[in-house]
C-alpha cells in the first residue's frame, strides 16, 4: 500500500483566499499544502482592487512594500464613446468615496490585480516554507474521525497519490468542488441572472490610454455598451454584459488600434 502523506492543512485553491490562509497559518505556526490545479498564478486581473481590510491582513503579514510595490492608485473608471476617443468623462474615482486615513494606516483601495497579487503572495508563502504545488488537483474525498483522506492529482503526469490532513479547506472558488460535495449551501440570491463575456487580446491598447494604464473605461456608443481595461502590458480586456442572448462587443477598427 502506498504510503499516505500527512499534512495538518490541506487547502485547495491557490487565489487569493488560499494563498493569503497559507500565510496566516503559516504566522501561527500551522504547516499547511496548498494545491492549485492551475499550472501557474492566474494572468487575468479579475479582482482589481484592494481594499483597506486587506491591505491591512497584508500589512500583518509583513508584505506592505511588496504589496504597494506591485500596485497603483486606485483604478478609475472613464467613459468614452471609442476606445480611441480623447474626450472622455470621469464617472467614477472610488477614491473619493471615503478617506480612510482617521481609521486605516492604509488608503481605502490600490489597484492590484489579481495577476499581481497572487505572485507576491506566491513569493512568500514559498519563502516561509509553505508547500504549494502548481498543477495538483484536488480528486475524491471522504472524511472520519481521525482526518480527511483526499486523492490529489498531478495534473502533468495524470498520476494520483494520497493526501490525510486534519482540516480540508475549501479555497476553490465560486464553484468549489469541496462545498459541492459537502453540500454546504450558499445563502442569497443565488445565480444573478446577469452574463457577460469576457474577451482578452493583444494590442498596443496603452497607446490609447496613456497615463490612464490602471483605469477601466465604459465605451458607449449605439453599437457597442461594455468595459475596456488593460490586462497587464499589451494585453486588454474587454467585457459586455449579454441580454436577451443579442450579444454586443466593443470593436476597435483596425485604425484606433496602433500595432494590432
Ligand atoms: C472574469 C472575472 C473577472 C472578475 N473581476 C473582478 C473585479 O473586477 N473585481 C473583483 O473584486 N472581483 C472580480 N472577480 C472575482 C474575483 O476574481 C473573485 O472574487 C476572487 O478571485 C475570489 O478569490 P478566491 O481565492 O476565493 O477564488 P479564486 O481566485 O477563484 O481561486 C480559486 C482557485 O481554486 C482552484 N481550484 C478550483 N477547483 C480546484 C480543485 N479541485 N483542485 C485544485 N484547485 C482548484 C482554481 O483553479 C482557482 O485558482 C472576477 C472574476 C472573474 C472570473
Amino acid at each position: 500500500m502506498t504510503a499516505h502523506e500527512h499534512v495538518p492543512v490541506l487547502i485547495v485553491g491557490a487565489g487569493g483566499a488560499g494563498l493569503s490562509l497559507s500565510l496566516l497559518l503559516q504566522q501561527q505556526g500551522v504547516s499547511s499544502m496548498l494545491i492549485e490545479r492551475r499550472s501557474d498564478v492566474s494572468w487575468h486581473p479579475r479582482a482589481r482592487n484592494l481594499n483597506f481590510r486587506t491591505l491591512e491582513v497584508f500589512r500583518g503579514l509583513g508584505l506592505t512594500s511588496e504589496i504597494h510595490a506591485a500596485s497603483e492608485p486606485v483604478s478609475r473608471l472613464f467613459g468614452r464613446e471609442r476606445l480611441a476617443s480623447t474626450d472622455q468623462k470621469e464617472l467614477l474615482d472610488p477614491a473619493s468615496l471615503l478617506d480612510a486615513t482617521p481609521f486605516s494606516p492604509e488608503p481605502l483601495l490600490r489597484y492590484c490585480p489579481q495577476s499581481r497579487t497572487e505572485p507576491v503572495l506566491l513569493d512568500a508563502a514559498r519563502a516561509r516554507g509553505v508547500d504549494v504545488r502548481y498543477n495538483t488537483e484536488l480528486g475524491p474525498f471522504t472524511q472520519d474521525e481521525q482526518c480527511v483522506t483526499a486523492t490529489v492529482i498531478d495534473r502533468a503526469t495524470g498520476q494520483s497519490y494520497v493526501v490525510d490532513a486534519d482540516y480540508l479547506v475549501g479555497a476553490d472558488g465560486a464553484h468549489s468542488r469541496v462545498r459541492e460535495t459537502l453540500a454546504i449551501p450558499t445563502h442569497g440570491q443565488g445565480i444573478l441572472d446577469e452574463h457577460y463575456v469576457f474577451i482578452y487580446a493583444r494590442a498596443a491598447w496603452n497607446q490609447l490610454v496613456r497615463g490612464y494604464e490602471s483605469d477601466a473605461f465604459l465605451i458607449d456608443n449605439p453599437d457597442v455598451r461594455g468595459i475596456f481595461i488593460i490586462a497587464e502590458r499589451t494585453w486588454g480586456c474587454s467585457w459586455s454584459p449579454i441580454t436577451h442572448h443579442k450579444t454586443k462587443m466593443p470593436r476597435p477598427s483596425p485604425s484606433s488600434a496602433p500595432g494590432s
